[in-house]
């Protein structure tokens, strides 16, 4: 079967697609958020000749970490045949991030979405678009997956992160095959709102600094496919990986408005109390000396010079 074709309108909402879609088809179309204002955001279906489970997989919530859209568009070319269950992709969930090439918030209400989690019908652009996502969308999967990376302004080495005590969620996040697994218990992530739920979720970071490099792209695409293998959605078995478990990720701030020089290497072990940088005040003296709080990876650090009071600067996993 070929691709079915539907007017934007008439698909809201996962069930809508289930409606929609019969087995071993595909589809590929615009659907309307349930914001203020309405956005239109692409959604690429598709629905196995076998039955199965269904899982979504977003990107885009931060519209400037392209490896993570890349590999959401990718992961939806491979055809229904190959397919048991139903896969539901939503690449730029952020479409006004995504067109402003905005860092951590979107360009409406200047929210983070991934911090709003699980939204607010009556709140601002980005609470209502996270709750759009969560009950139109989430509440309806048996798995979610939310891709991201480092933002523009971001270095990282892949992890993944997942809701803090919720068990079937961390072992799809070891199954995902990134060494680092980070547990997290902060709320308002895309993980947390649908952990609330009932549905197993993750979220995996690849890439950053606005590149979307082939090999950053594939470790999102192979790591989705493994949690797909594992749900029994593709055929194969799933080979294991070692991964580290990540309890504690402690994420360093600047005090001031000024220069950020960092001194750390990506995926590096520091020791407690060893310098990560230094930031600079604007008349180029050294106001804050950033030191790790707990030994650890360093999985993430700024790496722009220009910083603003309260912007992370480096993220060390212990
Ligand atoms: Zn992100």
């Amino acid at each position: 079967m070929g691709i079915v074709s539907v007017q934007p309108t008439a698909v809201a909402s996962l069930p809508d697609v289930l409606d929609t879609l019969a087995p071993g088809a595909r589809l590929r179309t615009l659907v309307r958020t349930a914001t203020d204002p309405v956005t239109m955001v692409p959604l690429l279906a598709v629905r196995g000749t076998q039955a199965g489970p269904t899982v979504v997989v977003t990107a885009g919530v931060h519209g400037a970490e392209y490896a993570s859209i890349v590999a959401a568009y990718r992961l939806a070319e491979r055809g229904p045949e190959e397919l048991a269950g139903m896969l539901v992709v939503l690449p730029i969930v952020n479409r006004p991030s995504f067109a402003a090439r905005s860092i951590y918030v979107n360009p409406i209400d200047g929210l983070n979405l991934n911090r709003q989690f699980p939204g607010d019908a009556g709140g601002s652009f980005a609470q209502q678009l996270a709750i759009w996502l969560m009950d139109g969308w989430v509440r309806h999967a048996d798995a979610f997956i939310d891709l991201h990376g480092g933002d523009l302004n971001e270095a990282l080495t892949p992890f993944v992160l997942h809701a803090r005590g919720d068990a079937r969620a961390e072992e799809l996040a070891h199954v995902f095959g990134i060494p680092y697994v980070v547990a997290s218990g902060s709320p308002g992530h895309s993980y947390s709102g649908a952990t609330a739920l009932g549905v197993p979720a993750v979220l995996a970071e690849a890439g950053g600094q606005g590149s979307f490099s082939e090999g950053d792209v594939l470790t999102l695409v192979d790591g989705t496919e493994r949690v797909m293998r594992h749900l029994g959605m593709r055929d194969g078995t799933v080979a294991p990986r070692a991964t580290i478990a990540i309890d504690r990720f402690e994420v360093l701030t600047s005090d001031v408005e000024g220069a950020w020089y960092p001194t750390v290497r990506l995926g590096s072990r520091v020791e407690a109390g060893e310098r990560l940088g230094v930031v600079r005040d604007l008349l180029g003296d050294v106001i804050q000396d950033v030191a790790a709080p707990v030994t650890g990876t360093v999985l993430y650090y700024v790496a722009s010079l220009a910083i603003n009071e309260g912007d992370p600067l480096v993220g060390v996993g212990a």
